[in-house]
């Protein structure tokens, strides 16, 4: 693998030898946003992804992202976490917590708390008191007051944990985080002594990734990805002594559990080397899935194919930008009736209720997701539609 050295340092261990190994230009910078009109769609922020694989510490960075087209505020909504699937999950790991550390009326922080749920099942399982930081966090008026629930609508900073509490968590929280080292000792320096703090993060697992050739992971919205190897290192160089790190909900994140340590050990070995085979496979398949769809695109057009897109997340706007899908997949499809009569940020296409397949039935229906397969051959089966499904 060729390794460049590149000015801006690996934010995670400040290496310069960075191997970019995947490319993708002019992806929507908010993936999970939809827009009113085509013309808003088209032109909304976009930039390029260039990961390069951190031959230090194992981090993936990408080296073309820039801040300043994100704008995170109440209007960003994150898809992933109303499924059952997720909540169930979401309350094991409270439970799983709770229980291991003897959470019982203590003191729990989260950082990027979102609406509070989470720290809400910590809550409630322990008879513990919460506190979140999250800017986007909004009051819900139907809720019922809890004393024991306390709403920062702020970014987490130093300036705020000035007490002191048992547990601090942050899920999905540090792959958007453009200088994590920074970040994790700021956090270090605000625990100080409290040794028996137990400080936990949850991140996508970027080498489920690769390994899976999950290609249409990769979304602008995260300037870094985590390996186990780049995530246990970043704690350690920022003075946590790590007690586990593991992967949780079907391999897809992974989880780090640690305690502010005596001091950052000094000179830690290179583990970059140890990831270049999974990279390499990642960017082979990339290679090998974008001529493959190039090639069926081209059929598509030529025999007048009608395709449609199911699923209009983050994996299906990447796959359309990617690709620079247009004409070839003119429409997606949703279950969600708040994204009808919206449309796909980059490339445009109209979103539309899947009932609306029936008075023009699709010969190929394409999904973003594999997991949803079965369901969503069922969906078609029962509108009596026969469609030959792709998975991107
Ligand atoms: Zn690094």
């Amino acid at each position: 693998m060729t390794s460049v050295e590149t000015n801006a340092p690996c934010p995670a261990c400040g290496s310069t030898e960075l191997s970019p190994f995947h490319q993708m230009k002019g992806i929507p910078a908010l993936s999970c946003t939809i827009w009113d009109s085509v013309e808003e769609a088209k032109s909304c922020p976009q930039g390029d992804i260039e990961l390069s694989l951190c031959q230090t510490c194992g981090l993936l960075v990408n080296t073309a992202f820039d801040p300043n087209l994100l704008h995170y505020d109440e209007s960003y909504k994150a898809s992933l976490h109303h499924s059952p699937l997720f909540t169930r999950y979401a309350t094991g790991l409270a439970t799983d917590l709770v229980d291991r550390y003897d959470l019982h009326e203590k003191l729990v922080a989260e950082i990027g708390c979102g609406k509070g749920d989470f720290l809400k099942m910590l809550v409630d399982q322990g008879n513990n008191r919460g506190i979140g930081f999250d800017p986007s966090y909004e009051i819900d008026p139907d809720e019922a007051p809890d004393d024991r629930l306390t709403f920062v609508k702020e970014f987490y900073t130093e300036a705020h944990l000035d007490f002191a509490p048992d547990l601090v968590i942050a899920r999905q929280l540090l792959e958007h985080v453009e200088e994590p080292l920074e970040f994790m000792k700021g956090l270090r320096r605000t625990l100080g002594d409290r040794h028996d703090t137990i400080v936990v993060f949850e991140v996508p697992n970027a080498l489920d990734m690769l390994q899976r050739a999950d290609l249409w992971d990769v979304i602008y919205e995260h300037p870094i990805y985590f390996t186990p190897l780049a995530l246990k290192r970043l704690l350690r160089s920022a003075g946590f002594d790590v007690h586990r790190v593991r992967p949780a909900f079907e391999g897809l994140f992974l989880i780090i559990e640690a305690s502010p340590g005596a001091e950052a050990p000094a000179n830690l070995e290179p583990v970059g080397h140890l990831l270049e085979n999974d990279v390499a496979k990642f960017a082979a398949a990339y290679t090998d899935r974008v001529q493959k769809w190039r090639h069926r695109l081209d059929e598509i057009k030529a025999q007048g194919k009608r395709a449609v897109l199911w699923g209009s997340g983050a994996r299906g706007d990447t796959f359309l930008n990617a690709l620079r899908i247009h004409e070839e997949i003119p429409m997606v499809v949703d279950l969600n009736p708040n994204k009808w009569g919206k449309h796909m940020a980059g490339t445009g296409q109209p979103i539309h209720s899947p009932q609306d397949l029936k008075d023009h039935p699709p010969d190929l229906v394409v999904i973003a997701n594999e997991i949803y397969l079965q369901e969503i051959s069922a969906s078609l089966s029962d509108m009596g539609i026969d469609a030959e499904i792709l998975v991107a």
